[in-house]
């Protein structure tokens, strides 16, 4: 019997989810003899490190700058995150009524955005690994009055824990570059969306604008490290930044990488020459 897309993302989920859970119980031996270069190991940034410590290194770099993230978003960008958000926002095709979940959603500018397209009578979920960057987002979204339709899930965006096809939208921003296994990312993803919901995936991409590249590695490897110091006494978390962005696949391959994963129609949409796109796809 032949398996359509959908059903081999799905087993890959299940593959996924398995080592995880088996992973907690990994002896400290069996942990440090894990070569760091062999194939059990990824990249975290321009370095190798096993596989099991990549979601650890991860989660150091966000408990490190949680409390100034927001600040350093705009002041990297310019405020002009805030531009690629709302764009990525206007393509959710979210009406009221309708549900929502923001995977790595980390301060929450995504899922409160949504929040105002299901209204009350319908719900955003605002998921991420990590307690330190969720409390933040609780704390703005509560300010800005925004709770009432808002849920909070401390997860793994590998191993979602919500039931198949419980969402409109899922939506993910510059939160897929951090995850250990993409391809389980995008399967779970895939698995809890609804027949006719979509997946928007936004992150930093390859430029495609002549000329830009040289002048955006300067920024990258210099201004962002540099400006990490000043703000947030953290120049690895801005090295590492830049480094995961170089390490991330380009455009062609995150929508082979969503249509391996099961989702169809997919498209993206670059943004600022190509230093940010927006991946679109659809589950029918
Ligand atoms: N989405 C927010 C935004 O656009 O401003 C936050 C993006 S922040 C650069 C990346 C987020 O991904 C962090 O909050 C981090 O904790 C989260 N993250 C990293 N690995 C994750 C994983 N495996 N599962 C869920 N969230 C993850």
């Amino acid at each position: 019997m032949k398996l359509s897309a959908a059903d081999t993302s799905r087993q890959r989920q299940r593959q996924a989810c398995r080592p995880r859970r088996m992973s907690g119980l990994m002896s400290e031996t069996k942990r440090n003899t894990t070569p760091a270069d062999g194939p059990g190991s990824v990249d975290f940034g321009y370095q190798q490190v096993p596989k099991d410590q990549k979601a650890q290194r991860v989660r150091e770099v966000f408990d490190s700058v949680a409390d100034k993230y927001d600040l350093m978003n705009d002041l990297m960008s310019v405020g002009v995150h805030r531009l690629w958000k709302r764009f990525a926002l206007g393509q959710t095709g979210l009406r009221p009524g309708q549900s929502a979940l923001d995977v790595a959603g980390g301060t929450g500018d995504l899922a409160a955005g949504m929040a105002g397209q299901v209204g009350e009578g319908g719900f955003v979920v605002l998921s991420d690994i990590n307690a330190a960057m969720l409390e933040v987002g609780r704390d703005r979204l509560l300010d800005r009055g925004l709770m009432r339709n808002v849920r909070f899930s401390i997860a793994n965006a590998e191993c979602l824990p919500f039931e198949d096809e419980s969402f409109d939208c899922v939506t993910i921003g510059f939160g897929l570059r951090n995850v250990t296994d993409k391809p389980a990312a995008l399967a779970s993803m895939h698995r809890v969306l609804k027949p006719g919901g979509r997946l928007l995936v936004l992150e930093f991409s390859k430029p495609v604008l002549p000329g830009l590249k040289p002048i955006y590695d300067v920024y990258s490897f210099s201004v962002l490290p540099w400006l990490g110091k000043r703000v947030t006494g953290d120049s690895d978390s801005y090295q590492y930044l830049a480094e995961s962005i170089r390490r991330f696949p380009d455009q062609q391959a995150l929508l082979a990488l969503m249509r391996e994963a099961g989702l169809e129609d997919c498209s993206h949409h670059n943004l600022s020459g190509g230093i940010v796109a927006l991946h679109k796809g659809f589950k029918y």
